[in-house]
């Protein structure tokens, strides 16, 4: 007999453990995206915490930018948000254990203090760094200063050598040496990042470390503390920066680095997630790619180990692709507020579905969606110089022609389109001398969609209107 075992739950769990001191920007939300698609490649748990602990720049409208730009990309988490400053017993708990085992101790040196003691390093040519002046045994004898609420210190060990194996890096290893007695535990009793993160990943039971490898320098610090506390240690991989085109560190100069900026300015979250997941990581020569796919392809070995550019028009193009393939309903919801902005309503005037789908091949966002939307909700008067161009003798007479044919077909492409040959015809002209000058009246712009399409979309009623709006301009 044959007995089907269940496959034991995976056991991998990563997390995004984003600072709520502004909003999401692209870099935090490719971190998030790579952690994301390693739990869910592996059939394992993402969770999100929010390392609230910086109290003066850490906003409440910080973590909800942070929530709402994680709900708009899809990334979505299976436990939390969990908020650090919600765990400051824990924190204290944890410490308190290394104070009793030896391992961390209290410094009661005062900012001046230390700022001299640097000050002497770097006059003497060394690099500064916290000489250890409160460590138990150099401190004894010693009676700490009244009133001062001291700060709790990682003693970390004197020598030897921190070494892991990143799994985006390969090996990495540090000198103890050059690692100081870090801060762990503020007066006020909030931790520093360094060690809330430590107390929270093993808590949390975080198997696979994964963010920005400005976090490199933490690590070895942060090693040492599991070892301390005699933590399982996680696997870490630290992924490159992204960085502008030009080679400098990604900011606001490339183009928008807030992640709900792309939703404002009419992207779709797709077209971003698709862009993000190829910033330093690939799988061959792949470019447009579900969420799906992404997740099944995505491999850590697959990271890039250099910085990831940032290419703006790589982004537009991929928006572009996924803005045809995107069902029309949705670019009607999508380009409503968009439309509204410009005075339209999308709900008085030809179905917007079908404007959505008239257009939607021809434009590179949401935005420029409603832009080319415009005429079909508005009449457009065109300009002096459109005027100038297509208004010529006789057209008077060809458009009363076309009129009276267009009053009284069956309102449809192939019908508007024998109007036009018939008028064509009849007034020995060529196709463009007459379509043009029809466009230029009907929607105020030189370049649209096919007259015949826009035209059936727009509507016969309107369509009229707006040739008989315009007629006193035209030369018999
Ligand atoms: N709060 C840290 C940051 O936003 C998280 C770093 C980490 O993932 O360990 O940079």
């Amino acid at each position: 007999m044959i007995c089907a075992v269940a496959a034991p739950p995976s056991p991998v769990r990563t997390r995004f453990a984003p600072s709520p001191t502004g909003f999401l920007h692209i870099g935090g939300a490719r971190t998030a995206l790579f952690s994301w698609a390693y739990a869910r490649k592996n059939g394992g748990t993402f969770v999100l915490r929010i390392e609230d602990t910086d109290t003066e720049r850490s906003t409440a409208a910080s973590t909800q930018a942070i929530l709402d730009a994680m709900e708009w990309l899809n990334i979505d988490y299976d436990e939390g948000p969990f908020y650090q400053m919600q765990r400051l017993d824990r924190y204290r708990e944890v410490c308190e254990r290394l104070v009793a085992e030896g391992k961390a101790y209290p410094c009661y040196a005062s900012k001046d203090e230390l700022d001299a003691m640097r000050e002497q390093q770097r006059a003497r040519g060394d690099k500064p760094r916290y000489d250890g002046r409160w460590r138990p045994e150099n401190a004894k004898g010693r009676t700490p200063p009244t009133g001062v609420r001291p700060v709790i210190r990682f003693r970390n060990p004197d020598d030897g050598v921190v070494t892991w194996d990143d799994l985006v890096k390969g090996p990495i290893s540090f000198a103890n040496e050059e690692l100081d007695d870090l801060v762990i535990m503020r007066a006020d009793g909030v931790p520093t990042y360094n060690f809330g993160v430590v107390v929270d990943d093993w808590d949390m039971n975080i198997t696979h470390v994964i963010r920005g490898d400005d976090h490199v320098n933490n690590t070895p610090r942060q090693i040492n503390m599991y070892r301390a506390l005699g933590a399982p240690l996680p696997s870490f991989g630290h992924v490159p920066m992204i960085l502008g085109e030009d080679g400098e560190r990604l900011s606001k100069r490339h183009g928008a680095v807030s992640v709900m900026q792309y939703l404002d300015n009419g992207y779709l979250p797709e077209a971003l997630n698709n862009f993000l997941s190829r910033l330093g990581w690939s799988h061959g020569d792949e470019e447009i790619f579900s969420m799906k796919q992404f997740v099944e392809w995505f491999d850590l070995r697959h990271i890039s180990r250099s910085p990831a550019r940032f290419n703006a028009e790589k982004l537009l193009w991929l928006n572009a692709q996924y803005l045809k393939g995107a069902g029309d309903a949705r670019l009607v919801a999508l380009m409503r507020p968009f439309l509204e902005k410009t005075g339209c309503d999308p709900d008085r005037g030809p179905l917007a579905e079908k404007v959505a789908a008239l257009l939607k091949e021809r434009v590179n966002t949401v935005e420029e969606l409603a832009d080319a939307a415009v005429y079909f909700y508005r009449r457009l008067e065109p300009s002096a110089a459109l005027r100038e161009q297509h208004y010529m003798v006789g057209l008077g007479r060809a458009m009363d022609e076309l009129r009276n044919r267009f009053a009284h077909i069956d309102w449809n492409r192939v019908t508007i389109q024998e109007s036009l040959k018939q008028v064509v015809a009849a007034h020995g002209l060529k196709m463009p001398r007459l379509a043009m000058p029809l466009r230029v009246i009907v929607t105020g712009e030189a370049q649209t969609p096919a007259i015949d399409a826009v035209l059936e979309v727009l509507g016969r009623e309107e369509t009229l209107a707006r040739m008989d709006a315009e007629r006193p301009r035209l030369p018999d």
